[in-house]
């Protein structure tokens, strides 16, 4: 295709509706009909990127490829989608300010007042639209964060509202809102919906598709009245109702049309619906599984479930690959004691530490290690909990008694994790960690060597501390392995225990990378050990 399309996608009414599963499943169903699809998060927040937000503001801090710190929807893009986002698929306010600011300070606006309109909205099309130039993608779908009314979300809608108009024919308006249900009178309420329209009419920007989420089935009268009261055709008001995954999401909008909708506002061919048979494959897999293992994280954020959303999506990937019902549940850190840790962790068959910065929970992080190695319970330790783990070991199988990390403690006395050398002159926090993907050597008898098949891997990362290779033949000696390692630093990426069940901590973060269609290695390898008797 000559020319790239343009969609765009607001959300109305309330937040967490979904966009981002909507936008993605969207970019999926056009994917599987041959297109090539990007799709970029705009986030209104002031923030230059996510990674200085605590997990409890936002959820999960999502590391691409080329070490950009974004927001949790790119996630699903490359889960979805299988493919690589980057720096460009994510875009916040705070960016856009500090770019244009610092346009302003090198004198480039020669002496113009520099406003909202044209100087912010023209950043924010140059980036939508560098995606689209040089003719790589077919389709560019954009979701703008937050909710149309919102203050912040303004300069966006306003952006819309002028790509609509100079784009014409190669721009399409997703709006997806919410019908509530109200129990006491058995009805659904479309008010709410043609309220938020008229707010983004009032921004100037006509919408040209509705996707109404609802808890229940909605019926033609209430797709008319929506398209009648929005403008809309009638057969452009899709219906996204509640399901028990979002990776039914794509199907549903395949039975509703979306992307057959899609194609026709744009004058393409609709063709041959496509069968999304490894898609519908790994469904089945979830829907029918042959064992039940029970898996525990231990972590901080537990309160919020999207704090670890890559870690979740991860093991239900290879839940499906081993056709394995896994039931994860959380176990917030703090509360682990010498006391209750039994009580606590006998059910889990796998024990995962999760990542994570600073003292709070630490303690209960280095009990769960020191419980999965004394008891040969599967253990995986992903960044923090592979440090965990190392200091676990240094204490109570080297006998380093007071063996920590310097980000706990700066004064120990044995600092087997310690700070990077190049993160020692960085005094600034945004985007200065070791950050995004990074070649690591494997060791060729090793359980990581099992699970990947291959003797060099890349994987990403999101840290500052790393083991001290000062202490790294005390550590092989007394039986904990070094089996995976930067070629160029040597940089211990990956540790195993091999006289356990399976014990590996790694660095990086292999959740970043595990996508519905090719689940990660190691997470499959961890729960398929969970099985063994
Ligand atoms: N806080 C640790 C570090 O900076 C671990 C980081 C993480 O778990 N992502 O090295």
């Amino acid at each position: 295709m000559a020319t790239t399309k343009y969609i765009f996608v607001t959300g109305g009414v309330a937040s967490s509706l979904g966009k981002g599963i909507i936008s993605a499943s969207l970019a999926k169903l056009l994917q599987s009909r041959g297109y090539n699809v990007a799709i970029q998060k705009l986030d209104p927040y002031i923030n230059v990127d996510p990674g200085t937000l605590n997990p409890y503001e936002h959820g999960e801090c999502y590391v691409t490829e080329d070490g950009a710190e974004t927001d949790l929807d790119l996630g699903h893009y490359e889960r979805f989608l299988n493919v690589f986002t980057s720096q460009s698929n994510s875009v916040t306010t705070g960016r856009v300010y500090l770019d244009v600011i610092t346009k302003e300070r090198k004198g480039d606006f020669l002496g113009k007042t520099v406003q909202i309109i044209p100087h912010i909205t023209d950043e924010i099309k140059r980036r939508i639209k560098l995606l689209g130039s040089g003719g790589k993608y077919d389709f560019v779908i954009t979701e703008i964060g937050g909710t149309v009314g919102d203050i912040e979300s303004l300069p966006y809608i306003e952006t819309v509202r002028q790509l609509k108009w100079e784009l014409k024919s190669r721009c399409l308006v997703i709006h997806l809102t919410l019908v509530p249900y109200i129990a006491a009178s058995e009805e659904i309420k479309t008010k709410p919906t043609q309220h938020s329209v008229k707010t983004m009419l009032e921004a100037g920007v006509q919408p040209d598709m509705i996707v109404l989420r609802t808890e229940h089935k909605l019926n033609a009268e209430i797709k008319k009245k929506v398209a009648v009261f929005c403008n809309i055709d009638k057969q452009h008001v899709i219906e996204a109702k509640d399901v028990s995954s979002i990776y039914e999401v794509p199907i549903e909008m395949q039975k509703e049309k979306l992307d057959e909708m899609t194609l026709m506002h744009f004058g393409l061919k609709v063709g041959e619906k496509p069968k999304l048979k490894d898609w519908k494959n790994f469904l089945k897999r979830i829907k029918n599984p042959k064992h039940t293992v029970n898996i525990g994280l231990i972590g901080k954020y537990v309160e919020l479930k999207d704090a670890y959303k890559s870690i979740n999506e991860a093991i239900i990937h290879a839940g499906a690959a081993i056709e394995t019902n896994i039931n994860f549940e959380y176990v917030h850190s703090e509360k682990i004691t010498k006391e209750n840790i039994n009580s606590l962790l006998k059910k889990f068959n796998g024990i995962l530490i999760a990542p994570g910065f600073g003292v709070r929970g630490i303690d209960g992080k280095i009990l769960a290690a020191k419980y999965a190695r004394e008891k040969n319970v599967p253990f995986f330790g992903i960044c923090l909990g592979m440090q965990a783990a190392v200091i676990e070991f240094a204490i109570n199988v080297l006998k380093l008694k007071d063996a920590n990390s310097t980000e706990i403690d700066k004064n120990t006395k044995h600092p087997v994790i310690d700070i990077m050398e190049e993160q020692k002159r960085i005094s600034k926090k945004g985007g200065t960690m070791r950050l995004g993907t990074y070649a690591c050597k494997i060791e060729k008898n090793s359980i990581v060597y099992k699970a990947y098949k291959s003797l060099k891997i890349n994987e990403r990362h999101r840290h500052r501390y790393e083991f001290n290779n000062k202490y790294k033949d005390l550590f092989i000696k007394a039986g904990m392995k070094i089996t995976g390692e930067n070629p160029k630093t040597g940089l211990v990426e990956i540790v195993e225990i091999p006289a356990h069940k399976w014990f590996v901590g790694v660095q990086f973060h292999p959740e970043y990378k595990s996508t519905v269609i090719n689940p990660h290695p190691l997470f499959v390898s961890f729960i398929k050990s969970t099985l063994k008797k």
